[in-house]
């Protein structure tokens, strides 16, 4: 049912209707053609949240911290939305800013109240699954069960009156539901994602349909055309692979954006400028369940096709979509977004489409170069992003900024907070990654993955303090010897002198840069690999059109200057910053003015900084 190109936009319409109202006859479980019929398996299998350990270091540090903070919401102020709706008694305090309803005309109002009523919802409630999977937290559990059940008797039609963002919010529940199901065993968590379905999907747009499409059908304001119906087949897609029937596959089709992003896009034709930037990265992960379900190789060039415009116009940081939109290729609105916007990349949404896009395409293509864009945002942009605070106010935008600085988003509950809940869960399971020959190891971070290999239990452990120093250590541990093989990213930035070493033992060979070393041997318990990365520094200009603003860049970490900051700068001065001491978070360097000091993201604080320098002429 997905949409071809040549149907006229009422045909398309019309079709959209009929299937709605077929879909809704159909079956809600169906488990005839579950898991086991995908058409493409992904190379490389992704880990459990349970399998895959963060030991003590900044990403465990976050997700500790985003574990407790979403752990303590209230949750009567969490359901109070959509009891409201339901006619229910609703205690508890308004949430306000996004998530309480608010009347229509005070979207403009300070604090945006009402702009997206309930819509966090299904993510809080699925950061907390997988942090349940993750740690076993048994009162994370209880806490994810009773949302569920909470939720439960409080679905009605009426939550999607006057309600901006149905494929949104339901985008979002549907997650949720399948999340606490499958990762926190909630027991009742389909039927309600069943109910969910059926109360909004006559709400629904009719289909994919851009933001173009939603603009030209009738609407109350423009707010009313923002809806995100492209990016809900993922889920679809995915939910029928859990077993919540054949509907979910049917709509999965239904809502793919064929005919105005992954037709071109799957024929080179770069689509996204004026696009909204997060929701049609986000969208990227449809086209890889379409492609994992279908079998139609279209989808998989359609997301990589995609994706590489995406790196084509990506900040230094790895961060993308000034003030949220994409831009023409060759124009220099990026380098001139430095001196316009102070909303240069949306952080927590935008790095976790962008990690769930190169989970993806890395477990599809084997390309290690997906890991390293993926590392370039995990260092650069979400580890730098700022707690959220008790009252809902949450860090939204990196600010590159000429005059850059760190703050949160006036608005309470946005977007922003439903996606750090999650990608922070997410952090282990995009450490590592297995197949039949053995384990890759994707993200250095301080971590610990355990498999079982046959009967035999294999638990690797890593330990580093990377990228402040260059270097990873790594120890396999397991009951009996046995034979397979470790596969260690080799960034492509990595230069010739980066070597890998098996219990001191170098191998004669260095690695090659921008692929996965294979080291394949019998290991025994205690065996050590350790692997020293030989990191430059390079300048990156922040685009072709701007070939004099540049950003230091020492292996995936990106240097923003802070302090006295002089007005324009010698390559060779930028190029030869270093660390202070070893492993530091403090580089300097000597300039014809004094000494520059700069940080990388994850460090900065009040401070403000500076990205892109200007080099002398
Ligand atoms: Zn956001």
């Amino acid at each position: 049912m997905s949409i071809a190109p040549t149907q006229s936009r009422r045909t398309f319409l019309k079709a959209g209707a009929a299937v709605a109202g077929a879909v809704l006859a159909e079956p809600h479980r169906g488990f005839a053609d579950a898991k086991d019929s995908l058409r493409i398996t992904p190379p490389l299998r992704q880990f459990g949240y349970g399998d895959v350990e963060l030991l003590e270091g900044p990403p465990r540090e976050q997700f500790d911290r985003n574990h407790a903070f979403y752990r303590a919401l209230d949750e009567d102020s969490l359901l109070k939305p959509f009891r409201q709706r339901a006619g229910l008694p609703a205690p508890g305090e308004e949430m306000g800013g996004w998530y309480s309803w608010a009347p229509l005309a005070d979207l403009d109002k300070p604090g945006n109240n009402g702009f997206a009523p309930g819509h966090s919802f299904g993510q809080y409630l699925s950061g907390l699954a997988r942090n349940y999977a993750a740690t076993g937290n048994k009162a994370t559990q209880e806490k994810v069960h009773r949302l569920v059940n909470g939720f439960a008797p409080a679905i009605t039609p009426h939550f999607w009156d006057d309600n901006r963002f149905p494929a949104y919010t339901y985008d979002k529940i549907s997650i949720g539901m399948m999340d606490a199901y499958e990762f926190a065993g909630a027991p009742q968590a389909f039927s309600v994602l069943d109910a969910t379905l059926d109360s909004v999907l006559t709400r629904l747009p009719p289909g994919g349909i851009s933001r173009a499409e939603q603009y030209a059908r009738p609407h109350r304001d423009d707010s009313f055309c923002w809806d995100e119906p492209y990016t809900l087949p993922e889920n679809f897609f995915l939910a029928w692979q859990r077993g919540a029937g054949n509907r979910y596959k049917y709509l999965g089709k239904h809502f793919l954006a064929d005919s105005w992003y992954w037709d071109p896009l799957a024929a080179g034709e770069n689509v996204l400028p004026c696009k909204h930037a997060y929701s049609h990265v986000n969208a990227m992960s449809s086209a890889m369940q379409a492609y994992f379900v279908l079998g139609d190789e279209k989808y998989l060039r359609a997301a990589r096709n995609g994706f590489e415009f995406v790196r084509a116009q990506s900040f230094a940081t790895g961060g993308w979509g000034p003030d949220e939109s994409f831009r023409k290729p060759n124009g220099g609105e990026v380098g001139e977004s430095l001196s316009k916007t102070h909303s240069s990349f949306e952080t927590p949404c935008g790095s976790y489409a962008h990690f769930k896009i190169t989970r993806y395409l890395l477990r599809t293509t084997k390309d290690s170069r997906y890991g390293d864009s993926m590392e370039r945002v995990l260092y650069n942009c979400i580890l730098g992003a700022r707690p959220i605070k008790e009252d809902g106010h949450g860090f939204y935008y990196s600010d590159y900024n000429n005059d850059g600085s760190k703050f949160y988003h006036p608005y309470k509950w946005h977007c922003c907070t439903g996606t750090f809940s999650q990608i922070t869960a997410d952090y282990a399971i995009s450490s590592y990654f297995g197949d039949d020959e053995g384990v890759y190891v994707n993200l250095f971070v301080p971590s610990r993955v355990t498999w079982r290999r046959g009967t035999d239990r294999v638990e690797l452990t890593q330990l580093t303090e990377y990228p402040h120093r260059p270097s990873t250590q790594i120890e396999i541990s397991n009951d009996t010897a046995a034979a397979f093989a470790v596969f260690v990213r080799i960034p492509e930035w990595a230069g010739s002198k980066t070597t890998i070493a098996v219990n001191g033992k170098r191998a004669a060979t260095s690695p090659t840069p921008g692929q996965f070393a294979r080291i394949h041997r019998t290991w025994r318990k205690g065996d050590r690999i350790e692997v020293e990365f030989d990191m430059p520094t390079t300048l990156q200009a922040v685009d072709p059109q701007h070939p004099k603003l540049v950003a230091a860049v020492h292996g995936p970490l990106a240097l923003f200057a802070i302090g006295e900051i002089p007005a324009r700068i010698r390559p060779a001065e930028l190029a030869t910053v270093a660390q202070v001491a070893d492993g530091s978070t403090n580089w300097q360097t000597k300039t014809a003015t004094g000494n520059l000091a700069m940080r990388p993201f994850m460090a900065i604080h009040d401070e403000h900084y500076r990205l892109y320098q200007n080099l002398e002429t």
